[in-house]
């Protein structure tokens, strides 16, 4: 079999993401429309497990900090993880020296129990689920097709989770469908404010890169949905509040693989990519603030002009 599992890095975290046959979501067609995780034809086997884990850690030379967990759905769906692959991950986990183990799932997939039983098996570490919300307005998250979340349930989850010291980890999307850019600011701006308000240690921003396989793609050829800019993911951030940056973390963007990337021109694009690794290493909010304030304050591109006629236009 082709292993197709995959793993990467940013500078303290390791995520090791293991092939799966694919979330129960899109399996019931009921999938995402920015989501092209995919699947394989059937689920690694434990051993392949501990092999692929191995392979990982080993060859993974930055700092032992974050530990990230995933297959391509939901890790704690015994569907596509099953019960023996768990036991092995948890048991390589507990013998790594990552302070902190990521476990990203969809929230129903979790109880308190499950998570005392896990954090009972990793002295030591801190655990955290991550949750894919992607907004907190359910109207919006309509809009991308997600329609597996009920607020209040999961509100009630991340408040017991918080209360009993486990980690919690929301994503957000930037660049919503159907929106003018100034919505889609203040949707993922609302959106980063109300995760922290409900107990989320850390929120990981995802500017919309457009995959193939998509309903946004189709979108995008057909001409009803825009490519976001960078500089959207950067009025997010400076619009958010400032004390909120050191827990803000950045997933794609546009750094890596073969997807449609977030708008960028000459003059800007390989400074945008140097910024971002600059802000993932920056520790503190104000540092991270001066130096998304910094590079706002001194760069100028075609495609700003183009952002900043687009939000005047409110379109
Ligand atoms: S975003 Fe998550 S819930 Fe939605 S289709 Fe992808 S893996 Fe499934
Ligand atoms: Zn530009």
């Amino acid at each position: 079999m082709q292993d197709i599992s995959r793993s990467f890095v940013t500078h303290d975290h390791l995520q090791i993401v293991f092939q799966s046959i694919g979330c129960r979501f899109q399996l019931e067609g009921r999938g995402c429309y920015m989501c092209s995780y995919g699947h394989a034809e059937r689920n690694l086997t434990p051993e392949e497990v501990r092999e692929y884990f191995d392979k990982s850690v080993d060859s993974y030379v930055g700092e032992r900090h974050v530990l990230v967990l995933d297959v391509f759905g939901s890790i704690l769906d015994e569907a596509e993880f099953p019960l023996a692959n768990r036991e092995v991950l948890i048991e390589k986990v507990a013998a790594t020296d990552f302070h902190v183990v990521i476990f990203e799932t969809h929230y129903t997939l979790v109880s308190i129990d499950l998570a005392e039983q896990i954090r009972a098996r990793l002295p030591g570490k801190f655990v955290k689920f991550e949750f894919g919300v992607e907004s907190w307005s359910e109207r919006v998250r309509e809009s991308i097709g997600k329609t597996t979340i009920v607020n209040a349930e999961i509100i009630t989850l991340m408040r017991k989770l918080n209360e009993r010291g486990f980690g919690i980890c929301i994503n957000v999307l930037v660049g919503m469908p159907n929106m003018s850019v100034r919505e889609q600011v203040c949707d993922a701006v609302s959106s980063i404010e109300r995760s922290f308000d409900y107990g989320a240690n850390t929120v990981v921003l995802f500017p919309i890169n457009l995959k193939k396989g998509t309903k946004l793609l189709e979108w995008y050829e057909l001409g009803t949905y825009q490519q976001v800019s960078q500089w959207l993911l950067l009025d997010v951030l400076l619009s958010s509040p400032k004390y909120y940056l050191d827990r803000v973390y950045l997933s794609y963007t546009g750094d890596k693989g073969s997807d449609i990337k977030p708008i960028s021109c000459n003059e800007c694009g390989s400074k945008f990519q140097d910024l971002w690794g600059d802000f993932r290493v920056l520790r503190t909010a104000d540092e991270r603030y001066e130096l998304l304030c910094g590079f706002r304050a001194n760069t100028r591109c075609d495609c700003l002009d183009i952002y900043e006629k687009t939000k005047v236009a409110n379109i």
